[in-house]
């Protein structure tokens, strides 16, 4: 008796707290959830930071995690083919999905309506506009909205959190553009497409990419080509995402000398990298050190 009692108190306490259930299908989404909603919101993702979001297995698992959400959040634009899948599949009828890439200024969409003769990963434009740190900004004031309409009543509470966030990016973003700024006019050899709006919100550019087409696997033709440009062009450094294999871009160094630099592209990603800032941090760093 006094068992139960005791679970009956324990599960009235639960419930007295607003606790918004939220799935992110990525680890940025995660953390900028977590800026906003704090300890209001429980927070799960999908896609591990160490692995390619382009290619995430569909495991019951995930359906299970969707089944008793209120808020999926999704970077959108195709990146997360997987994610329909895993939302049909956890039977929710209540869960919203939420496209963080509305209110983006979206780069590389096609002015064609995509086929599957295209081939590539990008059918809708490209969706690597995590790595603007300016879209960031966009991405925690979506989830601001979004939660502040799941919970009227926490609105000021996320407010302020978005304002704090904001403040402490603003900073990040003045002294990322200052440390930037000497390698302005510079071009890079990328591996995945995934760099577009970072070279661009910093002024850097894009002289090849590793793969032939983004989600395309490296080939030597292609490779020979890449030896090409990376000679006449004086390139120092290839940038890559630390999940892909580096065996393509090791050639290219061992005939050209170019550097590899790793980087993560999600939280996680790599070991001390628990937030955006961090991840941010590390890419800014790693470039400033290797060019
Ligand atoms: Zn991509």
């Amino acid at each position: 008796m006094k068992k139960i009692f005791f679970a009956l108190l324990l599960i009235s306490a639960s419930l007295s707290f607003a606790n918004i259930k939220v799935v992110a299908s990525t680890t940025v989404i995660y953390d900028l959830v977590k800026e906003i909603g704090k300890d209001k919101v429980s927070v799960d993702f999908i896609a591990r930071g160490d692995q390619d979001p382009h290619f995430v297995e569909v495991l019951p698992s995930y359906m299970v995690k969707l089944r008793n959400a209120d808020i999926f959040f999704r970077i959108g634009m195709g990146l997360e083919m997987w994610s329909n899948q895993l939302i049909d599949g956890s039977r929710n009828s209540h869960l919203k999905t939420i496209d963080l890439a509305t209110d983006i200024d979206k780069k590389e969409v096609p002015n064609f309506k995509p086929d599957a003769s295209y081939g590539d990963v990008h059918p809708f434009g490209n969706p690597h506009y995590w790595l603007d740190p300016q879209n960031a900004k966009i991405m925690a004031k979506e989830i601001y909205e979004a939660l502040s309409a799941e919970s009227n009543q926490d609105e000021a509470y996320f407010k302020k959190n978005l304002d704090d966030f904001n403040y402490r990016i603003d900073k990040k973003i003045n002294e990322w553009t200052n440390k930037m700024s000497s390698l302005k006019g510079k071009s890079f050899i990328f591996f995945h497409a995934s760099w577009i709006y970072f070279a661009d919100r910093f002024g850097i550019k894009t002289a090849g990419f590793v793969e032939p087409k983004p989600g395309i696997a490296p080939s030597p033709s292609h490779n020979a080509e890449l030896v090409g440009i990376i000679k006449s062009k004086g390139i120092k450094t290839i940038l890559m995402e630390n999940f892909y294999s580096d065996s393509a871009p090791n050639q290219l160094s061992q005939l050209t000398g170019i550097k590899v630099v790793k980087v993560p592209t999600a939280v996680f990603g790599m070991k001390n990298i628990n937030s955006y800032i961090e991840m941010m941090d590390n890419i800014i760093n790693q470039i400033i050190q290797n060019s």
